[in-house]
């Protein structure tokens, strides 16, 4: 969704709330994929040399365990949405000793516009963790037989007894007992 929001610009100490009800947002590419819509309120303050958003929103996102590779669900519940859209034309002609703007991506807020969908998305991206695990407990897979080893156990023998060493150490078990016999 793209919100116009003209009328806040143009308008010093303006504001307007919206529900938000957003369709799923899927980016396979970032891992990111909502299986809820995206709901929550935001509000649009203008408050002269950028438009002050702030809001919360709900969704639910389907992301990929580290351990087990299983997907599974992170409910964000009031994930906060904390934006400043610079306003064209209220540049103050001082410029202040304000913060370089880090190189940001594509501008999100363009003539009025902003690219609503694409600031929604890029705020559940930050929240996904890199290493998520769907348990703290998750037993992973089997690294022999790649068994979802929450499922079950596998039919491997322990992972203490498969080490080189165990093998060899089994081995040289069953030379000995055959020259025994
Ligand atoms: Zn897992
Ligand atoms: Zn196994």
């Amino acid at each position: 969704m793209k919100l116009d929001l003209s009328e806040i610009a143009l308008n010093l100490g303006k504001r307007i709330s919206y529900e938000i009800d957003e369709p799923p947002i899927e980016d396979p590419e970032m891992g990111i994929r909502c299986t809820k819509p995206i709901t929550g309120k935001v509000t649009f303050t203008n408050a002269g040399r950028h438009i002050v958003m702030r809001g919360r929103i709900n969704t639910t996102i389907e992301v990929e365990c580290a351990r087990c590779l299983g997907p599974y669900l992170i409910e964000l519940k009031d994930l906060p949405l904390e934006e400043e859209l610079p306003l064209v034309g209220h540049v103050p002609e001082i410029i202040e000793d304000e913060e370089v703007l880090e190189d940001e991506n594509e501008p999100l807020f363009v003539e009025n516009i902003l690219d609503f969908t694409e600031l929604l998305r890029q705020t559940i991206e930050v929240t996904v963790p890199i290493k998520a695990l769907c348990s703290e407990e998750c037993k992973g897979l089997c690294p022999h037989c790649g068994k979802d080893l929450n499922t079950g156990p596998c039919g491997c023998p322990p992972d203490t007894e498969t080490t080189a060493f165990g093998e060899l150490a089994s081995l040289l078990k069953e030379d000995e007992q055959q020259s025994e016999g």
